[in-house]
């Protein structure tokens, strides 16, 4: 059987699979726990949404295809959405409340910008906090539409390592395991969750097999390494489900912000970002 060149993803379990590795993540990191569980309860306000929500807001056979974000066209959908989540949280103060007041009292074109930003990676003007809430509410978003692509009316990716569905850049790389796509190397999109098969040897940037070195952080198992070219000097993430089954690329990503301290001590720059995460 051949191993299909790209995945859509599924919504009906994606968050609820991200939500169960985030809480199992928070036990292992107790450094980072309260973020973590914060992060598993906004996976669980995608799940709702997505099942509930977004099912009745998309006509069934929308097709905006590709759904590219370079030409998103901002609708009334996600502000939606990102309403509903924060909605979710309902503290008396603190924080989270002063993020839920400001998203509920922001005006449509003020968040439409904060989404450009973080969309495009340009988030020096953004405050980092909002960063969970337009993530996870963009993120809940695409992968609704993504999911009613036909994928076999999608085209290879231009340029190989930018999401063939959406075109932002990979959150991480994942070696596959089981039937087909044993070993195989895919992309997974930061965005829409799309997964897009990727030659392993080579580096994912610049294409030269010359200069691949692989980090881990002592201590820290080797599910996740970086995975860095000397001669573009840029690094990914590359997450091996073989020796994690239900990992999570957003999930995991998070949960291993030391690998990308050790990368930029090591000056290496990361190809790509995880939207819920504006690192100061
Ligand atoms: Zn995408
Ligand atoms: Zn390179």
């Amino acid at each position: 059987m051949q191993p299909p060149l790209i995945v859509l993803p599924k919504p009906q379990t994606l968050f609820q699979q991200r939500a169960a590795r985030f809480r199992e993540l928070a036990k292992a990191h107790a450094s980072l726990s309260d973020y973590l569980n914060l992060m598993a309860e906004l996976a669980d306000c995608q799940h709702t949404l997505a099942k509930n929500f977004l099912d009745t807001l998309f006509p069934v056979a929308y097709s905006k295809s590709p759904v590219d974000i370079s030409n998103w066209q901002p609708d009334s959908v996600w502000r939606e959405a990102l309403h509903l989540i924060v909605e979710h949280f309902k503290p008396e103060d603190g924080p989270l409340a002063l993020i839920r007041n400001r998203i509920h009292q922001a005006k449509d074109d003020e968040l439409e910008t904060w989404a450009d930003w973080l969309l495009t990676g340009e988030v020096e003007s953004l405050d980092p906090g909002l960063a969970p809430f337009l993530g996870t509410a963009l993120q809940t978003y695409w992968v609704s539409l993504a999911a009613r692509l036909d994928v076999e009316k999608i085209r290879p990716p231009e340029i190989a390592y930018v999401c063939p569905v959406c075109g932002s850049l990979p959150v991480a790389s994942v070696l596959q395991t089981g039937g087909s796509i044993q070993g195989l190397r895919y992309l997974c999109c930061g965005l829409c969750a799309t997964e897009w098969n990727r030659t392993r040897i080579d580096c994912i940037h610049c294409a030269t097999s010359k200069g691949m070195a692989y980090f881990g952080v002592e201590g820290k198992g080797d599910v996740v390494k970086a995975e860095a070219c000397s001669e573009c000097n840029i690094y990914i993430k590359l997450m091996n489900r073989e020796k994690m089954f239900n990992l999570d690329p957003c999930a995991d990503d998070l949960a291993t912000l030391s690998l990308d301290m050790l990368m930029a001590e090591e000056g290496y720059q990361r190809l790509g970002f995880n939207l819920c995460l504006i690192a100061v």
